[in-house]
């Protein structure tokens, strides 16, 4: 039996797993896709603290390097069922099942896709959600991002190094994203913006071709098509990953999972850190501030339940 596990390997689960496994807790990370989560699909991070500049999944790998080096096991596989009630953890994956005395769940969010019709069907075949993987398919081309916050915008630069053209399609005539960013973008020539304006539905034969367009404010429908190939870069937010923890832990109405701020769910023993979590800023520097919590307080947790509490913690 672990006495840590942790779902999720995003820079959220692989701090915990740096710090439960550096306090001497036998620790298992649990990661289904690749180290380093949405850090991993994001192409340059110049706001963490202490690194200039660093690509997304060369940071991932550093974090879980460094969680490894203190022992921590980092396993792939796709956790399907849990039970979370008692003092033995029960996981259940794809793979394997497992135990732990503690759980921490680091799950994180995926991209929130239009919704528009299309969109699913032409996944992979001219609509992205990862520019880190698709960008290179479109050097002098033409690219459409959707979104107005920081990742559309931060992504659209970093689609300027490959596409001969990058439209920014917005919602509202403002965007969201930080001035900094802004300004980049409005400074650099081969970014344009189309304002006021939503995909309505992404038509194509093999791959995409046209794309219908709805205008907020007219209310007019117009169609991009075009016979070169052009790609759909969605960047409009991220969706909780908590489809499996409904029913086991406290969920908000928007389904993100309700904690304290020493990172305790409403279930003894499980914790949540990184964006799964209901909050306003969801960087990677506070991700990570989540989960060195969440692992402070998984490890006081099983020292409480065992008996062995250290003094001078007992009274937070
Ligand atoms: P976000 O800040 O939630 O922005 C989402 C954008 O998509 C908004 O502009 C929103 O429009 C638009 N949108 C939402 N739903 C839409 C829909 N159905 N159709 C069309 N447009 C839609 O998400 P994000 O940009 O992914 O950023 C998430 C978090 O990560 C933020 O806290 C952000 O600061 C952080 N982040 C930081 C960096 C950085 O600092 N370098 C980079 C990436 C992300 P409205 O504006 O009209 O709501």
């Amino acid at each position: 039996m672990y006495d840590i596990i942790i779902i999720g390997g995003g820079p959220a689960g692989l701090t915990a797993g740096l710090y439960a496994a550096r306090s001497k807790k036998k620790t298992l990370i649990i990661e289904k896709g690749i180290e380093g989560g949405q850090i991993a699909e994001t192409t340059q991070v110049e706001n963490y603290p202490g690194i200039d500049s660093i690509d997304g999944v060369e940071l991932g790998k550093r974090m879980a390097d460094q969680a490894k080096k203190f022992g921590a096991e980092i396993i792939m596989d796709q956790v399907e069922d849990m039970e979370l009630d008692g003092e033995v953890k029960k996981i259940k994956g794809y793979v394997d099942s497992y135990e732990a005395k503690a759980v921490i769940i680091a799950t994180g969010a995926s991209p929130r896709e239009i919704g528009a019709p299309g969109e699913k069907e032409y996944k992979g075949r001219g609509v992205s959600y990862c520019s880190t993987c698709d960008a290179a398919f479109y050097e002098d081309e033409t690219v459409y991002v959707v979104g107005g916050g920081d990742s559309a915008v931060q992504e659209a630069l970093f689609i300027t190094n490959f596409a001969k053209k990058v439209y920014i399609i917005h919602r509202r005539d403002e965007l969201r994203a930080s001035k900094v960013l802004q300004e980049q973008a409005f400074n650099n020539d081969k970014i344009d913006f189309i304002w006021n304006t939503t995909v309505k539905e992404i038509k194509g034969d093999k791959i995409v071709d046209e794309m219908i367009l709805h205008d907020t404010k007219t209310g007019e429908d117009r169609s991009i098509k075009s016979d070169e190939p052009f790609g759909i870069f969605v960047f409009i937010g991220y969706i909780p990953s908590t489809e499996m923890f409904e029913g086991k832990v406290e969920l908000t109405e928007d389904k993100y999972i309700k904690t304290d701020d020493e990172m305790r769910t409403n279930v003894p023993g499980v914790f949540a850190a990184g964006d799964i979590r209901k909050k306003t800023v969801r960087q990677v520097v506070n991700a990570a501030g989540d989960g060195a919590v969440a692992a402070m307080n998984a490890q006081k947790y099983i020292d409480e339940v065992e008996g062995n509490l250290y003094e001078g913690f007992k009274e937070n």
